[in-house]
């Protein structure tokens, strides 16, 4: 990592997890050589690095969708232009409803699905079980399997970015927190650190769930909210458990479930319930 901070940047990122990484390279690759990425621990040490990095192509909106078969071609061509696995297994993903609801839910998933182009299929208990045959399937539904979705290696993602980004010009300084947004008639002019002053043209916000402190000091509101999120990371499995499977979504009780390496990750996000009314 770069150790002298310069006088002057046209881009100042702020954060270093996924989305600083990500919007470095992407800065680099469109030619702003001289973008520099601040993070006052050390990459990826926010929620970047707890993820279980499941990638899901189909979300409620076409952009979102569409960003995410963007990244699904990135991740597969990262490795072959860094030189640094990313670790993309496409194994595909299953999501389970195990009531009315949500099976209407995971059938409406289904059409959406086609409506922008991802292949996806409605499949009964019986083909789910077989895909996934750890699970008690007594009392699913239906589900819906998207072959194309997949997990990646988070922290490895990152690298494989930040040494994209690198080659092109750009700078990372670890240990280095932003203190303060300088701002004159309105403009961001410049960053105030733990290791010195930066002058900028434009800063990226991209701290995660701090975003709300950083845009506070360019006097922005931010509405990002942090949320609990519970996670069970088991010891290692037999041999025959840890075998790829595909990702495993259950919306109805908002756990997913994915083998980061001969472990098992196990995510519960209830998160809804825990925000505020303003939300
Ligand atoms: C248990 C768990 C499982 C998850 N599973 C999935 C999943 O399967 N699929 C999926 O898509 N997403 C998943 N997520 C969500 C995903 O991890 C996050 O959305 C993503 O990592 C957010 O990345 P980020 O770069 O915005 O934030 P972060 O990774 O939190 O990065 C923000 C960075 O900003 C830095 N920072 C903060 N303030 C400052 C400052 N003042 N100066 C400098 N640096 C600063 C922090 O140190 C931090 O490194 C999961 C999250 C968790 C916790």
């Amino acid at each position: 990592m770069a150790t002298t901070l310069p006088s002057h940047a046209s881009v100042v990122v702020i954060g270093g997890g996924i989305m600083g990484c990500s919007t470095l390279y992407h800065l680099a690759k469109m030619g702003v050589s001289d973008a520099i990425l601040l993070e006052r621990n050390a990459l990826t040490s926010g929620t970047t690095w707890h993820s279980a990095a499941q990638v899901r192509a189909l979300r409620h909106s076409k952009n979102l969708t569409r960003m995410i078969q963007y990244s699904v071609d990135l991740y597969s061509q990262l490795e072959q232009e860094t030189g640094q696995a990313v670790g993309w297994i496409q194994k595909g993903s299953l999501s389970i409803a195990t009531n009315p609801d949500r099976l209407t839910h995971v059938k409406r998933q289904e059409a959406l699905a086609h409506a922008y182009g991802i292949d996806a299929k409605s499949i009964s208990p019986q083909e789910a079980k077989e895909r996934w045959p750890m699970m008690n399937a007594d009392d699913v539904l239906g589900a819906v399997w998207s072959p194309d979705d997949g997990r990646v290696s988070p922290s490895d993602v990152c690298a494989a970015l930040v040494k994209g980004a690198k080659s092109l010009g750009a700078k990372i300084f670890e240990r280095t927190g932003v203190t303060g947004v300088l701002t004159e008639n309105g403009r961001i002019t410049g960053v105030e650190t733990t290791q010195g002053t930066i002058a900028c043209d434009a800063i990226a916000l991209c701290a995660g769930l701090w975003s709300r402190e950083v845009g506070a000091m360019a006097g922005a509101e931010v509405p990002a909210l942090a949320c609990e999120h519970f996670y069970l990371l088991t010891k290692p499995v037999e041999a025959s458990l840890a075998i790829c499977r595909p990702c495993l979504i259950t919306t109805t009780t908002s756990i997913f479930a994915t083998i980061p390496a001969v472990c098992w990750l196990v995510v519960s996000s209830q998160w809804a319930s825990l925000l505020p009314p303003a939300f």
